[in-house]
């Protein structure tokens, strides 16, 4: 485990690993707060008839790469792990948000967080 990862090392969002030395919330270069990480805009503009038109156009804050200069962490929720029984198809709802997802969904799961809110969950 590298301590002093310089900034530019930092992995982006997509890169992040979810480990056991960053317990499952890894620093990582700051998401682009205009475009939330996905490097694009919609543009709301309206025709001369009146028709609202949305353009996807590349976002100006980080130029289409989603991050920013800056750190920060994965997740934003600290809170402590909570005990929640998994159900015998393999599903969990989560204490935190509420949602239901399977612990099988690696978009959903990181293997300790609930990834949509962050929330650390202790399998029962
Ligand atoms: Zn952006
Ligand atoms: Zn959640």
């Amino acid at each position: 485990m590298i301590c002093d990862v310089r900034q530019h090392m930092l992995p982006t969002r997509d890169e992040a690993e979810f480990t056991e030395e960053n317990d499952h919330n890894p620093q990582i270069r700051k998401i682009c707060p205009e475009c939330k990480g996905c490097g694009k805009r919609d543009i709301k503009g309206e025709l001369p008839d009146g028709t609202r038109t949305w353009t996807l156009t590349l976002c100006k804050g980080c130029a289409g790469k989603g991050w920013v200069e800056g750190t920060q962490k994965f997740f934003e929720n600290d809170s402590e792990a909570m005990p929640v029984k998994v159900s015998a198809m393999g599903y969990v709802q989560c204490p935190c948000c509420g949602w239901k997802f399977s612990i099988k969904d690696k978009h959903r799961w990181t293997g300790r967080r609930h990834i949509r809110c962050g929330q650390k969950i202790m399998l029962t």
